[in-house]
């Protein structure tokens, strides 16, 4: 159980980011000096099996603490969790542990996701060649509240598509992602399942190897808890 092996910090700081996001930075002694993969996740426990994984977007070993966008989609322990949160709650986490390798992400790069990839597209200015030369592309519920969000990050270039009812806007996003896409180009998709199970097919149907592409769903309609399973 992730009480009994997992490590104590404390938040230190809440940023309010828009309506729906919180930029949160949680320290403590057991933080410092972690192995940190730029992409790693870390999950928070709520008690019994209860877990939610969130990315950091950076990692100070030497200060033993972390940073990550959360992001508050209203029904669930985690969002709940982002909202309720004040600098010097105690929280007990896992990690930061494996869920996507961006180290070895190489440019040119397309990087594709939602809302919940917020935090894990923003750790990509930690690898070694930073935002250079990546394609940021994102679902979102509304481009208008996600907009400032990305400027926070320095995502500001990030292409937004709008969802809309029956995932309609997927047919011009599939359109975009593929007609950007370069032969030597390495891909990252996170974010809704379906979203990324249709993207990685199609791309696939236009002769786009598998090897180019790292999938990680973050969420699926009606399940709790993704912990991150990559394919
Ligand atoms: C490896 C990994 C890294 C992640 N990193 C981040 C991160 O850095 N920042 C971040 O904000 N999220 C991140 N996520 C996603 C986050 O863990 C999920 O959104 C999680 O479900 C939130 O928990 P919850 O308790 O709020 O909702 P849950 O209790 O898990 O789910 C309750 C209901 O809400 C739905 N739901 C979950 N997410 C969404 C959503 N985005 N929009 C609409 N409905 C939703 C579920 O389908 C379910 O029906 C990550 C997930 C994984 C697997």
């Amino acid at each position: 159980m992730l009480r009994l092996f997992g490590r104590r910090g404390e938040v230190q700081q809440v940023e309010r980011v828009g309506e729906h996001f919180r930029l949160i930075t949680i320290g403590g002694n057991d933080l410092v000096d972690r192995a940190w993969t730029v992409g790693d996740m870390t999950q928070f426990s709520f008690g019994g099996w209860e877990s939610r994984a969130y990315t950091p977007l950076s990692y100070d070993a030497a200060r033993g603490s972390l940073e990550f966008l959360g992001y508050m989609h209203g029904n669930g322990i985690g969002s709940a969790w982002l909202e309720s949160l004040r600098i010097g709650d105690p929280c007990v986490l896992v990690g930061p542990r494996t869920a996507v390798n961006l180290d070895v992400v190489t440019r040119p790069a397309m990087f594709f996701g939602d809302e919940t990839s917020f935090s894990t597209a923003a750790a990509m200015r930690a690898t070694l060649h930073g935002y250079r030369a990546v394609s940021f592309v994102f679902e979102v519920t509304s481009p208008e509240n996600c907009a400032p969000v990305l400027d926070r990050l320095g995502l500001d270039e990030a292409t937004l598509f709008r969802r809309e009812a029956d995932d309609r806007h997927l047919d011009a996003l599939e359109r975009h992602v593929l007609g950007a896409f370069q032969p030597s180009m390495r891909a990252v998709f996170t974010g809704k399942a379906a979203s990324i199970a249709r993207l990685y097919k199609a791309a696939r149907r236009e002769g786009i190897s598998g090897k180019q592409i790292t999938n990680v769903a973050y969420w699926a309609p009606g399940r709790k808890g993704f912990s991150g399973v990559q394919r």
